[in-house]
């Protein structure tokens, strides 16, 4: 049988997209495998919003030649932003590249798959192939028995704000919103083969608008709400510009959303929002928080923080710290700036790097005190999650998110079977102590479905010796 190994770099969406070449995958045929020495097609989905994604996305490549060279047979596929924006490099600094598709050629992708599977059918699992290069990595679009418990709905691709910083307009275009009857169905099929949660994904997801109708973002969720079925909705990544009181009012009648908002800040300076492009101030930010206390005052906010970018003087600075010390983000996603080819700000003047550094460590010093009080908060609570699966660090530890995104880590409990806890995914967990990654506890109940009361869970063994 032909196998095919994916692995993942950057955002949601390019989960989302691996998800969508898997899926295409196994409809012609193929074994999606968790190791890149079983594959017959290598997947590469490279991210470029970084440098150092840049730098990984490259040195993965080189590492497939390894075992390319080993097995003439072997076929590697570059998809993604990178692939986007280096065509043409990447055909001539790495020809052992078999096929290159941009962001927008993922039914392409699919159907060169589906041309190479015949190739395959005679191939054999080569252990010695596998003992021999150990390539490491991680196989994000491998399914196992929870993987089509929560599901990626892209909603729209590519992004028309042109953020100084930022390459995605430039590498996956203007916005491209799918019409509204697309998405729907797409939420009933993934609800119909066993998604409890959906995660609507889009570059500037709140910036949806129908093609034809014009129906805004907040309608949108509502009529995804309406999807028998489905119990939990999350969205990722808005824009604070986007967001208007009558969405967040809007939310707040909306049940099956998931109690956390993304609110992406970047930096508490209006100079610094006007360089970035931003098209918000510090005001309207601040007013989009009121806005969510007011209508979602349970929700979780969470953000990005660049430090460093260009022109950031330390008054400037001063004012992201503001709203990180005053406590209103639960999470936050911290990037130091770094150049980004072909976007007006890798032009300017850049902070020196020791700055940058320094900004960094008080920045994230102060952040994650905030995250560990969050995080803090819930001891002794019972906090309901959905399985992610066994953590990856310890098997004999069960992962799951709560509504607000917290990882929690909890034993297996003795009766721990994959068949049941896939349907009955919904887990409680009493919080017993919080690390700035999130809590750990004890599962005590298990439910069929989130609303459920649901039945009492043994707890462990506690070996004593
Ligand atoms: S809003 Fe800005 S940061 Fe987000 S995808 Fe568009 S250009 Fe990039």
């Amino acid at each position: 049988m032909a196998t095919i190994y994916i692995e993942t770099h950057g955002c949601q969406m390019n989960e989302a997209d691996s998800n969508d070449v898997a899926a295409r995958a196994a409809a012609s045929g193929y074994a999606v495998v968790e190791r890149p020495e079983d594959a017959n097609v290598l997947v590469l989905n490279t991210c470029t919003v970084r440098d150092n994604a840049e730098r990984r996305a490259y040195g993965r490549i080189h590492h497939f030649k390894e075992l390319m060279s080993a097995d003439a047979s072997v076929r590697l596929v570059v998809m993604g932003c990178l692939a986007e924006q280096d065509r043409d490099r990447m055909k001539n600094n790495a020809p052992h590249i078999d096929a290159v598709f941009g962001t927008k050629e993922i039914a392409e992708l699919g159907d060169t798959l589906s041309a190479w599977r015949d190739d395959f059918t005679d191939t054999e699992y080569s252990e010695e192939r596998a003992l021999l290069m150990p390539l490491g990595g991680t196989a994000d679009a491998v399914t196992d028995a929870y993987t089509h418990l929560r599901d990626f709905v892209t909603v729209q691709r590519g992004c028309s704000y042109y953020c100084t910083f930022c390459i995605v307009p430039h590498v996956r275009g203007r916005f491209d919103h799918r019409p509204s009857a697309e998405i729907l169905s797409e939420v009933r099929a993934k609800v119909h083969a066993g998604a409890r949660e959906i995660m609507l994904v889009g570059q500037t997801v709140n910036a949806w608008r129908d093609p034809a109708t014009g129906q805004d973002f907040a309608s949108l969720c509502r009529d995804v709400a309406a999807v028998d079925g489905l119990e939990r909705i999350t969205f990722i990544s808005p824009h604070p510009k986007d967001f208007t009181e009558a969405m967040i009012a809007e939310f707040s009648r909306i049940p099956k959303l998931a109690p956390r908002i993304h609110l992406p800040l970047q930096s508490g300076s209006d100079a610094m929002l006007r360089r970035m492009n931003r098209k918000y101030t510090r005001a309207q930010f601040q007013e989009r928080l009121d806005w969510i206390a007011t209508y979602l005052p349970h929700w979780a906010v969470t953000t990005d923080i660049i430090v460093g970018f260009p022109g950031e003087t330390d008054d400037d600075f001063e004012a992201t710290m503001e709203f990180v010390r005053s406590g209103v983000f639960a999470n936050a996603y911290m990037f130091i700036y770094s150049i980004r080819r072909g976007t007006p700000a890798a032009r300017w003047e850049q902070v020196d790097e020791v700055v940058k550094h320094e900004r960094f460590v008080k920045l994230t010093d102060a952040q994650n005190a905030h995250v560990r009080a969050y995080n803090d908060r819930l001891i002794g609570r019972t906090v309901r999650g959905l399985i992610v699966g066994p953590s990856k660090k310890d098997r004999s530890k069960l992962t799951m998110k709560s509504g607000d995104n917290v990882t929690m880590i909890a034993p297996m409990p003795p009766e721990y079977d994959e068949q049941r806890y896939a349907r009955e995914p919904w887990l409680d967990m009493i919080v017993d102590d919080a690390r700035v990654w999130g809590c750990t506890g004890r599962i005590v109940r298990q439910a069929e479905h989130l609303e459920d009361e649901g039945v009492r869970v043994s707890a462990p063994m506690i070996s004593l010796v």
